[in-house]
């Protein structure tokens, strides 16, 4: 089965307001020459307090795309809908506001703000009873790599992260394997061993599901893509797109990364 790539740049935290709207109007022109059909889905994942300006410049930008053509992400949410949970803001507070998927797990929410695996599982699956698309990071530590643990460590991330979400539901999801040794150093996985991860990562969800499941999860690499490792990256057999922070923060990287990536669409 063919599963359409995706590309989605993850700002952290950066960007004031105006600088978002720049950088969003920048990936929108320097997109503006392709049909939505030509491109891998895009997706940028802004702070929450860009994201409705963000989500105001989604214009058609004369291809007919209806403004579709790069779609809105949350970097995060929390699982209750509503109540006192200061500082929180929901999934259907991110959905009220134009994201159609949340990132969840980064290594940097699970490292800084101690996100569980089991926390995870309960965003995961708020976000999917809303309609929403997960984004659902996993990766092991340069330790764990090096005691030969990474399999296990993120064959357990995944397990506990599709705890109790449905046959129908999972195929939706979408997962990123992030080395976390990789993410913002500089240092690109190897194409090969990436794939490898990401292989097994699919027979992990096979295990839990069946084949067409595994088949139709989308899994993405990150950890320093640029846009001179995209092809080799995209060329991999299993790789469905890439997670991208640093160089998603100038539009014509990420630009060249997103069509760098065509070389799957549609294939
Ligand atoms: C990320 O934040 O998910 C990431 C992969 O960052 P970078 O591309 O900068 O390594």
């Amino acid at each position: 089965m063919t599963r359409r790539p995706m590309i989605a740049g993850n700002w952290k935290m950066h960007k004031l307001q105006s600088e978002a709207v720049e950088l969003f109007n920048g990936i929108k022109d320097g997109l503006r020459d392709y049909t939505i059909e030509q491109l891998p889905e895009v997706v940028v994942a802004p702070v929450f307090t860009s994201i409705s300006s963000v989500v105001a410049q989604k214009t058609e930008c004369g291809c007919g795309c209806k403004g579709q053509k790069i779609k809105v992400a949350a970097q995060n949410c929390y699982w209750e809908t509503q109540g006192a949970f200061t500082g929180e803001v929901s999934v259907e507070m991110a959905k009220d506001a134009g994201c159609e998927l949340i990132i969840i797990g980064h290594s940097e929410r699970r490292q800084y703000f101690s996100e569980t695996d089991e926390m995870i599982n309960k965003k995961a699956k708020a976000i999917l009873n809303n309609g929403l698309v997960p984004i659902i990071c996993c990766g092991e530590t340069l330790e764990q790599r090096e005691h030969g643990v990474t399999d296990a460590h993120i064959t357990s991330q995944i397990q506990k992260a599709l705890e109790g979400i449905t046959t129908e539901d999972a195929s939706k999801i979408v997962i990123a394997y992030e080395p976390i040794w990789a993410i913002g150093t500089g240092k690109t996985c190897d194409a090969d061993e990436a794939n490898r991860v990401i292989k097994m990562i699919r027979n992990v969800v096979k295990d839990l599901y069946n084949t067409e499941v595994a088949d139709a999860v989308r899994i993405l690499y990150g950890g320093s893509v640029k846009p001179e490792t995209i092809e080799e990256q995209m060329s991999k057999s299993d790789i469905d797109g890439a997670l991208v922070g640093g160089a998603s923060l100038k539009a014509d990287s990420f630009v060249k990364i997103v069509l760098g990536a065509r070389s799957k669409v549609n294939a």
